[in-house]
């Protein structure tokens, strides 16, 4: 068989640029990222070993074993996995499977700084290995296949790599870094076993290292670094010992488990280089027994929107890996919760389908959501120093491991402005929660421009007689803060919550009070302020709205094409006039995002609001301009929310011809 030269892929090729250019600050998580790797493949071999334990061979425990040699520059990891066929070689090492490859790229801005951090987020794996390698020898064979199809593939980083066939009679895989000059610290069994204990003690396979002894040395001083020998250094014995605790970190006694080690765990099953925010640990016991062990990270991953992304749940079943993003673990609106959960109960050969419709499952997927509404709610109480009822677990739970109390502080405002939007589709999705969900969520209000207004504290601060918690959708807060529909509330003082996620239009579509309290949109539906309006107020508005009537007929005849309705209102001070939808409609926001969008949006005309008291509004009685007048005020409205006239240049003449 001949070697073959291929190229990578074009992100591959990108990616391997900025691997070397961006992550050399942070060299060591290559060997992370490579031992983690190994793991993988000796679960996968695990994994389709139930079913064919012929796939073991003659090697039943799998490991994996770090060995360098110093002369040759090389450092080797090798695992007896899965292994790879050749065309796995070239399909897995030469291209990026993961979805929003090119989106990630595309977000990259070339300040290295920045671009290490999405770098760690986005997981380099395999490709870190040339953060100390100048060039990376890939020796495989699949598990099952014959000896002579063991694969070689060799790569100096850049535009491609080679593969061979080689005969191999081991199964799985070795790596082999040759190392570049300022990587040479590697060479060193002291400084691997610190990284490996770092970032791979909680790796449940034993990691295996050949046992080092002095050769001829003196004792000099046993203070420097080479514990005081000297001469001949220290020689291979040829023997192996096992380095790591090699003990999955969630079936450890929370005792055991320190919080760096917690971190560092999160680190590696993440592939973030920023601690977690917080984390549960707890062993779950009942009618279905699990370990869950869950944590919320500090920063959104940059595919965060992607509603297809994977979970970042792994599934374990008695400690032996089953499946990656086991999404029936964790509803869609959680997707950023990575962990572990470790059932007692589960078949060995769970599949995905079988997850799906396993009444066990349903039950470990209530209980860690309830798991990570409580860590929020936790969150949630000790950023406001807030007295509130502790969150009360649901199941019976022992061996509780929380990050402590002090620490939580500041955290929840963290969260929220990281994944705050991303819970708000709770409410459409988790409708058993929603209670729970509404008391997490947090807006900007016409008293606080950082979202921080939660539905509860909104509550305790509404006016005598009020009988609404109002909120109004816009596409920003400055647009949010400017819109006609809340002068009124303004002057009377009432707070009006300002809400601009895109997602909230239609979570809001999912609820409709608060702890007995309607939710009404100010841009919906006639304002009724009930007992807040005094009756002079009300019996001038009635008057003017009286006089007002012959106008309002030749309006809503001149704007019969634009606007539904045509009425006068008090909602306004300030401005002439503003849109309002019927109260069963759809927002023109939500309207505009969904044509945006390319999609379907049912074509409602709005009602025009007019303040009867405002200047413009009064010249329009006996006006030569009535038409032009009419059509700008129309136009006006939708541009103060945002929106375009239908016909812009129109409205351009029409307010040119009355300038000059
Ligand atoms: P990831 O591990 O996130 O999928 P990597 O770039 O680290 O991405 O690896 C790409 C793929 O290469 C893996 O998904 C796996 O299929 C294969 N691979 C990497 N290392 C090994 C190994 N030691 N044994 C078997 N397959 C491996």
């Amino acid at each position: 068989m001949s070697k073959q030269t291929l190229s990578f892929q074009a992100e591959v090729a990108q990616l391997l640029h900025l691997v070397t250019h961006s992550l050399y600050s942070n060299q060591e998580i290559f060997l992370r990222e490579l031992i983690s790797n190994a793991s993988d493949a000796c679960d996968k071999l695990r994994f389709e070993g139930l079913n064919n334990s012929a796939l073991f061979e003659d090697a039943p425990n799998l490991e994996v074993r770090v060995a360098f040699d110093k002369a040759a520059k090389t450092l080797t990891i090798t695992d007896n996995g899965i292994g790879m066929s050749e065309q796995e070689a070239i399909d897995h090492l030469g291209t990026i499977a993961k979805s929003g490859t090119k989106d990630f790229m595309g977000k990259l801005s070339g300040d290295q700084k920045q671009d290490a951090q999405l770098i760690g987020q986005f997981g380099v794996g395999f490709y870190s290995g040339f953060i100390v390698a100048d060039k990376i020898t890939v020796e495989s064979r699949r598990a099952g296949l014959p000896a002579e199809e063991g694969v070689r593939w060799t790569s100096g980083g850049t535009g491609d790599f080679e593969v061979e066939a080689i005969n191999r009679p081991a199964r799985g895989t070795s790596i082999i870094l040759h190392l570049r000059d300022d990587a040479e610290e590697y060479l060193n069994a002291w400084k691997l076993k610190q990284v490996i204990a770092k970032y791979s003690d909680h790796i449940s396979l034993p990691i295996l290292m050949e046992k080092e002894e002095w050769k001829d040395g003196e004792l000099i001083n046993s203070d420097d670094e080479n514990g005081g020998r000297q001469p001949g250094g220290m020689v291979k014995t040829g023997e192996w010992e096992t380095i790591n605790k090699a003990s999955a970190l969630w079936s450890r006694p929370k005792k055991d488990v320190t919080e760096e080690q917690y971190a560092d765990f999160y680190k590696a099953i993440s592939h973030d280089q920023e601690a977690p925010l917080t984390w549960a640990h707890n062993r779950v016991e009942g009618n279905t027994e699990y370990t869950q062990l869950l944590y919320i990270p500090a920063k959104a991953p940059f595919d965060l929107w992607n509603r297809d992304k994977k979970a970042g749940v792994k599934l374990y079943v008695k400690r032996v890996f089953i499946m990656d993003d086991a999404e029936a673990l964790m509803p869609t609106y959680l997707r950023f919760v990575k962990g572990v959960i470790d059932s007692a109960d589960l078949p060995l050969n769970v599949s995905r389908e079988l997850l799906q419709e396993s009444r066990d499952v349903r039950a470990i997927r209530e209980g860690s959501t309830k798991r990570v509404l409580s860590m929020l709610e936790d969150l949630a109480k000790h950023d406001k120093h807030e007295a509130a009822a502790a969150a009360t677990a649901d199941d019976a739970v022992t061996d509780v491991v929380d990050a402590d109390d002090k620490a939580k502080e500041g955290k929840y405002s963290q969260f929220y402005a990281e994944f705050g939007a991303v819970l708000k589709e709770g409410l459409g999705e988790d409708f058993g929660n929603r209670e729970r969900l509404a008391k997490l969520l947090r807006f900007a209000s016409t008293t606080s421009d950082t979202a921080t207004v939660g539905f509860a504290d909104y509550k305790a601060r509404m006016k005598e007689g009020q009988e609404a918690i109002y909120y109004i959708t816009a596409d920003n807060l400055a647009a949010a803060k400017n819109s006609p529909q809340l002068e009124v509330f303004k002057k009377k003082g009432i707070e009006v919550l300002l809400m601009t996620d895109r997602v909230d239009e239609w979570a809001l579509n999912y609820l409709h009070e608060f702890d007995g309290t309607p939710l009404q949109s100010v841009a919906k539906g006639a304002v009724d302020l009930g007992t807040l309006q005094d009756e002079g107020e009300k019996k001038a508005a009635e008057e003017a709205a009286e006089a007002f009537k012959p106008v309002l007929a030749k309006l809503k005849e001149a704007l019969k094409d634009k606007a539904e309705d045509v009425r006068v209102t008090t909602r306004l001070v300030d401005s002439p006039a503003c849109l309002v939808v019927q109260d069963d409609g759809m927002s023109t926001q939500l309207a505009r995002m969904l044509k945006q969008a390319g999609q379907q949006a049912p074509e409602t005309k709005p009602v025009l609001e007019v303040n009867a008291e405002h200047a413009l509004v009064k010249k329009l009685d006996g006006s030569v301009h009535f038409h032009d007048l009419a059509h700008i005020l129309f136009d006006q409205a939708l541009l103060a929310e945002g929106g375009l006239p239908e016909d812009p240049a129109a409205y351009v003449k029409r307010v040119n011809a009355l300038l000059v």
